[in-house]
C-alpha cells in the first residue's frame, strides 16, 4: 500500500509544482508588462492582448478595457 502511495504521489506532486510554478512565472510576468506599462504606450491591450498600434482610442475595440497610457509621455530609458 505504501509503494503505491508513493508511486501515485509523487508523479502528482511533480504536476502540482510545475503548476504553481507556472501560476508565479505567469503572475510576474504581468507585473513586469504592468510595470513597463505605466511608463510607456504598449501597442497591446494587457487583458486581450489586441494589437492597437495606430489606433488614438483610450479603450480597446476588442474587449472594452481601457487601454495603458504613459504616466509621463516619455518612456524612461
Ligand atoms: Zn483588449
Amino acid at each position: 500500500m505504501a509503494v503505491v502511495l508513493a508511486l501515485v504521489a509523487a508523479p502528482v506532486g511533480m504536476v502540482l509544482m510545475f503548476q504553481l510554478n507556472l501560476i508565479r512565472m505567469r503572475g510576474e510576468l504581468r507585473i513586469y508588462l504592468e510595470q513597463v506599462a505605466q511608463t510607456q504606450r504598449l501597442p497591446m491591450c494587457l487583458n486581450c492582448g489586441y494589437d492597437h498600434q495606430g489606433l488614438t482610442s483610450d479603450v480597446c475595440p476588442e474587449c472594452g478595457k481601457p487601454l495603458p497610457s504613459p504616466r509621463n509621455g516619455s518612456p524612461d530609458i
